[in-house]
C-alpha cells in the first residue's frame, strides 16, 4: 500500500549515498507501514525473525542513519525508549497517559507561534513541539464506569 513512499525513501538513502542493505530496508518498510510509535526493541522484536543475527544495537544504528538524514523522527519523552515516527507530513502527537499509545493528529502547523516566540524573545527558533494527553478509546472502556 505504502511502495511509493517506500520508493521515494530508498530514492532518498540513495542520494544521500547511504547503502541499502536488508536490514535497513526491512525497518524502513516496518516504520512506514507502523501506525504505533514503536520503540527500537519493537522493531527489533518483530524484525528478529527475518533476521536472526541482527541485534537491537544493529536496529539503532539503522535508525540512528534514517534519522540523521530526516526520513525518521525520533520522539523522547524523558523515559529509557525513544519512540519512533516515519517523518511523513507534519503532524502532532496524542498521547494516552493509560498506555503510553501515541497517536498521529493532523492539525495545521503551528507557524505563528514559533514567529511570535522569535519576536518576544529574539531566539533563533528551530522547531516546536506540542503532545496533546488523555485516555485512548480503549483505556476508556476499560475503566470501570463509576455509579
Ligand atoms: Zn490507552
Ligand atoms: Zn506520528
Amino acid at each position: 500500500m505504502s511502495d511509493d513512499k517506500l520508493q521515494e525513501a530508498i530514492d532518498t538513502l540513495r542520494n544521500y549515498g547511504v547503502r541499502i542493505t536488508p536490514q535497513r530496508h526491512a525497518v524502513l518498510e516496518y516504520l512506514l507501514n507502523s501506525m504505533v510509535h514503536p520503540t527500537a526493541d519493537d522493531i527489533y522484536k518483530a524484525l528478529e525473525g527475518k533476521f536472526p543475527n541482527m541485534s537491537v544495537a544493529t536496529v539503532y544504528n539503522n535508525l540512528r542513519v534514517l534519522r540523521k538524514i530526516g526520513l525518521v523522527r525520533e520522539l523522547t519523552y524523558g523515559d529509557s525508549s525513544s519512540r519512533f515516527d516515519y517523518n511523513s507530513t507534519e503532524h502532532y502527537h496524542i498521547i494516552c497517559e493509560e498506555c503510553g499509545k501515541i497517536v498521529d493528529f493532523h492539525y495545521p502547523t503551528l507557524d505563528e507561534v514559533e514567529s511570535l516566540a522569535e519576536q518576544v524573545t529574539g531566539f533563533d527558533v528551530s522547531h516546536h513541539r506540542m503532545e496533546i494527553y488523555g485516555k485512548c478509546e480503549k483505556c476508556q472502556q476499560l475503566e470501570p464506569q463509576e455509579h
